[in-house]
């Protein structure tokens, strides 16, 4: 890059407020600033009259280039509402590359924390907008990489924008692995962040987002990468929680930290619950049940970038749920609910029940497909020459997992089938006929004649027995017949057969579902999550019902048998548990699925209505049998 070049640029900059200094449809009014790749320029439309940020390349090197023009790209088909949207980008032949931003009335995160720390609320509010926009750009394949206060735009509304797509991973990022990354690298990227494309994960962007979230809160720059920061709780006793959650945020290893953006932020929200609770109530989350809980699944955290849509969606909804549920008198309202809709249900539920903890979670099954193929050790085998074989030209036969077999097609069953041993044929004499293909008719014994004895009367009467030779059936008096054993080849083949088959299996395992309302959950669980695995995968077997699966559908696998593919189904169904007491004794209640469905013991039931029920039964029944004796009496 040469110095001389940008210094000439930013010169032009300085008289921009002249009408002549037009870039394509912008009037360039004034320059505003100057960021890491481009010079700002407040400006307007020129048809239009609408005031933008018009940001020119300032670098001339290729990578600079190319990042500025991947961001602009990027962002050009990005839509999200907490994404700064990039109205136009291109070149022009004066200026070079630009790229126009709407003009809002934000400030950059970074100043607004010169000031010192976030009321925990407002940092809530803005890591809950930036984790909203980085799930966005995760389920678009896109991994920000330079999630940074600098990197933040905060509007009066406390409206958060995230921007500056120009260090970003995605399947049509440039190389970026020649720069060098420490010039990169900021207090807020993940330890195990480099450039390369390879390695990019979305766990890098909510280590930055936990970093974010820490200056937030502390008013202060987050230690170096890998190192803990320090603890929050030791300046205001009500941050324990947020230390434990930005400890699994920014955690050195990124398989701890948490699957989504949402999901941290979802933690973050609970940890401040006591914030919440004290706040007014524009906040819409406010009043929370103190007893109420969320407990996250292991598999939430394994899943990682494995994660779907369909995944995230439904995590999102089951949270919603959770949080739904949490809200101080949500339960009563619910139990109150149910305690209408039947007559035999106990009045008034909702007064009557006081939780003394509620924790929700979600409950997951598991369903495994595995495929196998089988190659059996090869057998010698013996049979007749076909016409024009010959023995291979290769001494050394294949191992049978080297044969070619027909290809699998998804979890099909092949049944048992011969198959030759490639370079195994090897042509010999037949020893039976010695080559000659022909071998001693067995009928005659090579006498081409068979002797028949057989009565003849003479001509005096008396009988005699005369022998007569008669030619052979078989060989129709040649001696000789083909020889069986060839098939009259001369030749026979020795060969290597081994025998392949397929098989497909079923595998299936959930969540410790002990004390549970199994068959509830079981009819509420829904697909979420369907693709092929690598059983032998780490991850999978840190989850333990799904590690017990695999560790079955392992066992299968021998020197003549192999696991070829494997299907993962996931289904997953939430439910909240409510530990109360009634009279003094300890009782249970659960509240199961989307549909919230109330499933308890006897103490939610009215016992009294019951009785008088069964009572007002029996006696109905006793005057009807009176009355039926009567008549046939
Ligand atoms: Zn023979
Ligand atoms: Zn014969």
């Amino acid at each position: 890059m040469s110095t001389s070049r940008v210094r000439a640029r930013s010169d032009s900059s300085r008289s921009a407020g002249d009408a002549r200094h037009e870039l394509r449809n912008y009037r360039l009014d004034e320059r505003i600033g100057q960021e890491e790749l481009a010079t700002v320029y407040r400006a307007a439309h020129l048809t239009l009259d609408r005031p933008v940020h018009v940001h020119i390349l300032r670098r001339t090197d290729w990578i600079s280039s190319s990042r500025f023009q991947l961001a602009g790209r990027l962002a050009a088909r990005l839509d999200h509402p907490n994404l700064l949207p990039v109205i136009d980008a291109g070149h022009d032949d004066r200026y070079g590359d630009y790229m126009v931003t709407p003009l809002l009335d934000a400030q950059r995160l970074d100043q607004v924390l010169a000031d010192g720390p976030l009321e925990p609320l407002m940092a809530l509010r803005i890591a809950t907008q930036v984790a909203a926009a980085l799930d966005y750009l995760h389920g678009q394949q896109v991994i920000h990489r330079d999630v940074q206060p600098a990197n933040i735009l905060v509007n009066p509304q406390r409206v958060a924008y995230l921007f500056n797509l120009s260090l970003a991973a995605s399947p049509d990022t440039p190389d970026l692995s020649s720069i060098d990354e420490a010039d990169y690298l900021t207090p807020y990227s993940a330890p195990e962040q480099r450039l390369d494309q390879g390695e990019a994960s979305p766990t890098l962007d909510i280590y930055s987002l936990g970093a974010v979230i820490y200056a937030m809160l502390s008013g202060e720059t987050p230690p170096a990468p890998g190192s803990a920061p320090p603890m929050l709780a030791s300046r205001n006793p009500t941050f324990g929680g947020v230390d434990r959650v930005l400890q699994r945020m920014m955690a050195e290893h990124p398989d701890v930290r948490f699957a989504t953006a949402t999901a941290a932020i979802t933690s973050l929200r609970q940890a401040l619950r006591a914030h919440i609770d004290l706040a007014t109530e524009d906040m819409e989350e406010s009043n929370w049940d103190a007893s109420a809980d969320w407990l996250e699944n292991p598999l939430e955290t394994v899943m990682g970038d494995a994660l779907t849509d369909e995944f995230k969606e439904y995590i999102a909804r089951a949270h919603k749920r959770a949080d739904d549920l949490h809200r101080r008198n949500a339960i009563r309202l619910l139990l109150n609910r149910w305690s209408r809709k039947g007559n035999f249900r106990r009045v008034a539920l909702g007064q009557l029940i006081q939780p003394e903890q509620i924790v929700s979670y979600n409950i997951y099954f598991f369903e495994l497909r595995t495929h196998y193929e089988t190659r059996t050790i090869p057998q010698t085998k013996q049979r007749a020459q076909k016409d024009g074989e010959r023995s291979s030209t290769f001494s050394a036969p294949l191992d049978v997992w080297d044969v070619d077999v027909p290809a699998a097609t998804t979890f099909d069953m092949v049944k048992p089938q011969d198959l030759v041993l490639p370079n195994s044929i090897r042509v010999f004499k037949c020893p039976d006929c010695g080559g000659v293909s022909m071998v001693q008719c067995q009928t005659c014994r090579g006498k081409g004649t068979i002797s028949r004895v057989s009565k003849v009367r003479n001509p005096d009467n008396t009988v005699s027995q005369e022998t007569l030779e008669r030619e052979c059936p078989t060989c129709r008096g040649y001696g000789k017949q083909k020889c069986s054993r060839c098939e009259g080849n001369g030749n026979l083949v020795e060969e290597q057969v081994f025998t392949w088959s397929r098989r497909a299996r079923l595998w299936q395992n959930s969540d410790d579902l002990e004390g549970l309302p199994s068959l509830a959950l079981q009819q509420r669980a829904e697909a979420i999550y369907t693709a092929p695995i690598d059983p032998y995968a780490g991850r999978w077997h840190s989850v333990a019902p799904l590690s017990e699966l695999l560790r079955a559908a392992i066992a299968e696998v021998g020197d003549q048998t192999r696991l070829i593919a494997a299907e993962l189904s996931i289904r997953a169904a939430p439910i909240t548990e409510i530990d109360y007491q009634l009279n003094e004794k300890p009782h249970r209640l659960f509240i199961v699925g989307h549909d919230n469905e109330v499933i308890g013991d006897w103490t939610l039931l009215n016992m009294e209505r019951i009785a008088l029920f069964v009572v007002g039964a029996a006696l109905i029944l006793v005057v009807v049998i009176a009355i039926l004796l009567m008549m046939f009496n």
